[in-house]
């Protein structure tokens, strides 16, 4: 299984999951340093052998400002909202062949809605097609849970397993109670989650997810 590796911030602030090849990019280019590493396991380019990283710090803080955290891409919505229909409450694992799971705006974008975590829902493709562009009381079609911002860390998790050493930062930085809220995450996670996630890469631009109403 491929892990990736647990980005700290300079503060030592667990900031996302990125994956090795990025993590390795953060290292080599002076950006980063391993802070934890698998001894046993290393990674060789053709200039230099180094452990592989568990995880890596940035040697400059980076400051996140709020409307980046905010950004909502389908990886990250799909795995808030634990791969499941917020309309039928199908998870992916039930969907027929030519269906997917697709990103519906509660209040529709062309009725003055917002592409905030508080107005977008995990909604299979028949469901955002019956939805259409309508709001949740014209049509009788109630989101079963009520969107709210996740937590950016538990998202990391979602999209990423970690490893006991990385679990040890998150808990350094969080505490036990958010680390257990992630432990249940996990066990909840659908185990045909999409593994394409690089936060970082959020972090810089919103880079997936095709908006549909
Ligand atoms: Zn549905």
């Amino acid at each position: 299984m491929i892990l990736g590796c647990l980005a700290l911030n300079a503060s030592f602030e667990p900031l996302t999951m990125v994956p090795m090849r990025r993590a390795l990019r953060l290292v080599i280019d002076g950006k980063a340093e391993i802070v934890e590493a698998e001894q046993d396991r290393v990674v060789r380019s053709e200039r230099l052998t180094m452990p592989r990283p568990a995880v890596i710090r940035l040697t400059k803080f980076i400051h996140v400002p709020r409307r980046f955290r905010r950004q909502v891409t389908n990886t990250f919505l799909f795995a808030r909202d634990h791969y499941r229909c917020q309309y039928c409450g199908r998870p992916a694992a039930e969907l027929r062949p030519r269906e997917a799971l697709t990103r519906d705006h509660v209040i529709p974008i062309s009725r003055g809605g917002t592409n905030d975590w508080t107005n977008v829902v995990t909604a299979c493709s028949p469901c955002n097609t019956r939805k259409g562009n309508r709001l949740p009381a014209e049509i009788g079609m109630m989101p079963l849970t009520r969107p709210v911002e996740p937590h950016f860390v538990h998202l990391s998790w979602a999209v990423r397993r970690l490893t006991q050493t990385q679990a040890r930062y998150i808990r350094t930085f969080y505490g036990d109670a958010i680390l257990h809220q992630l432990e249940a995450l996990e066990h909840r996670t659908h185990p045909h989650r999409s593994t394409h996630s690089s936060a970082l890469h959020v972090l810089e631009h919103d880079g997936s997810g095709e908006a549909a109403d």
